[in-house]
């Protein structure tokens, strides 16, 4: 019996490294992940009810509910009910004893999975064990009924025997499988990490001593130009060239202070700043360029929240983030910009309904030099990220194609 346990332990480990390696080999695919995690669930579940542990007493077990709930939990529903059904047809023809109980207890668990599964998404590692070891105990309550029922007697001779494969046994499995794939993306997370601050160092120093030296002979240009539009003799028509190149050096302004904010250290002038406060000003001085693109800004924020950093940097945090939104955002839209509290932390929220972002797009923003725009320079979220990251804050982006973005930063609450 021991050697069969460890079979299912093995088996459920062993092709659950196979899909996090395989899927770690392609980080490009994003909803295919999901049908290979319905495929490689469904595998597992078929090699444990294939291969159970079988008592003297007739009663077989196996792991089976580990690899449906991480279906459920990590896949969501339309990964969780096709493989429900694998499990069902399979089961069916292994063993089609009491299967409309089986139903009914499965359904039960169903709806607790998709309960927790917002707060499990969003829960610590410990948190996630807690998680699944409810929806394990929950299971186990309605096969240790479906036991007394049809084998009572066997029930009470073999008790620590039971207790042992029906409870403790799936929930030390299932804590070394959780372990395995928050390790495993975690670690992934971390590359990823790695890999954009090495970016951003290397950028950062380039641009600076480019940008600095090419800012110079800007302003000089302008400075002259500026002089020439007041010779009052000349014709409307030059007039016009030289607003037109004026424009022209302003934008070549904006790209330029783009890339020396990067070169910029983080530290700057640290102050308690009231956040709200600081969202209303930025609204307002982003209210033409907001108008002239047919956006309104709703600043819904109204409590004062406080974070301790440098107003500056908060500041172009907020700019370039809401210019994005606005920059994303149809003619006549609105965007929404509130801030919460959670915990010890502030979340501001900033909501377009625009043109919204692919999974891909996600992925890559905050990377140096990625944009879809024709006259972007990808460098405004790197900004962004490089700020929040200094103030131990995190930048999530939530976005659905053709609806909007909702980018939340969260940043340490200063209370006193
Ligand atoms: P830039 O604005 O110069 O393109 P950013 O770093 O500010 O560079 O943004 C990078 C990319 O992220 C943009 O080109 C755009 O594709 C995407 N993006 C950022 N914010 C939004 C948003 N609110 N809606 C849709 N796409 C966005
Ligand atoms: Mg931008």
């Amino acid at each position: 019996m021991f050697v069969e346990f460890c079979i299912q332990i093995f088996l459920v480990l062993t092709i659950l490294i196979l899909y996090l390696a395989w899927t770690r080999l392609h980080p490009k695919l994003t909803k295919q992940k999901f049908v290979f995690l319905f495929f490689f669930c469904s595998l597992i579940i078929i090699l444990c009810m294939s291969y159970p542990v079988k008592y003297h007493s007739g009663i077989i077990m196996d792991l089976r509910i580990i690899p449906w709930m991480v279906s459920f939990l990590y896949g969501g529903f339309f990964v969780g009910i096709p493989t429900t059904l694998i499990m069902f047809i399979y089961g069916f023809f292994v063993d089609g004893t009491s299967i409309g109980y089986i139903i009914f207890s499965h359904i039960i668990i169903i709806i607790f999975m998709l309960m927790i599964k917002k707060k499990f998404e969003e829960s610590s590692y410990l948190n996630k064990l807690k998680y699944t070891s409810g929806v394990l105990l929950l299971h186990d309550v309605f096969v240790i009924f479906l036991l007394y029922i049809n084998h009572s007697n066997m029930i009470y001779h073999s008790k620590l025997l039971i207790s042992m494969g029906i409870i403790i046994v799936p929930i030390l499995a299932n804590w070394l499988v959780i372990f395995l794939i928050e390790a495993i993306q975690a670690n992934e997370k971390f590359r990823l990490e790695m890999a954009r601050s090495e970016k951003i160092h290397i950028v950062g120093q380039l641009a600076a001593s480019v940008a600095h030296e090419v800012r110079n002979p800007i302003t000089v240009v302008k400075g002259f130009m500026q002089l020439i539009q007041h010779d009052e003799e000349m014709s409307g028509r030059y007039h016009y060239y030289l607003q037109t190149m004026e424009k022209e050096l302003d934008r070549a302004t904006g790209i330029i202070n783009d890339y020396l904010s990067l070169a910029k250290p983080q530290e700057g002038c640290t102050k308690i700043i009231n956040m709200t406060e600081l969202l209303q000003f930025v609204c307002q001085t982003l209210h033409s360029y907001a108008f002239i693109n047919g956006v309104k800004l709703h600043c819904k924020a109204k409590k004062a929240y406080y974070v301790k950093g440098s107003i500056e940097k908060m500041q172009q945090l907020l700019v370039n983030i809401i210019k994005n939104g606005i920059e994303a955002s149809p003619k006549e839209s609105v965007m929404d910009l509130d801030i919460l509290e959670e915990k010890k932390h502030i979340l501001i929220k900033i909501r377009d309904y625009g043109q919204g972002m692919t999974a891909e797009q996600i992925e890559k923003a905050g990377m140096p030099f990625y944009t879809t725009k024709e006259s972007g320079t990808g460098l405004g979220l790197m900004v962004c990220y490089q700020i929040v990251e200094a103030y131990n804050g995190k930048i999530h982006i939530d976005s659905e194609l053709h609806k909007g973005t909702c980018f939340t930063i969260k940043l340490p609450a200063y209370n006193g």
